[in-house]
């Protein structure tokens, strides 16, 4: 779905899922289309691709987390 704001005005993103500190995905409330960060810090589109390698940097930093709680109550 194309919108004509978007390309006037830009995407108007908001922030659908917290990946990691540094990495989120986003959805722009206009065209519904879906982006996240990449690895150089920009604003790219959500690909299949990206989406995989989100959800396992995803999964890492879940663990991560956890072994620090762990440590902590330890
Ligand atoms: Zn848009």
């Amino acid at each position: 779905m194309k919108s004509l704001a978007c390309s006037l005005y830009g995407h108007d993103l908001k922030v659908t899922k917290k990946i990691t500190s540094h990495i989120k995905e986003y959805q722009c409330q206009k065209c519904k289309k879906k982006y996240t960060t990449s690895p150089s810090g920009s604003i790219t589109e959500l690909t299949q691709k990206r989406q995989e390698i989100n959800t396992v940097l995803e999964n890492m930093h879940q663990k991560k987390l956890n072994r620090k709680v762990a440590k902590v109550y330890s």
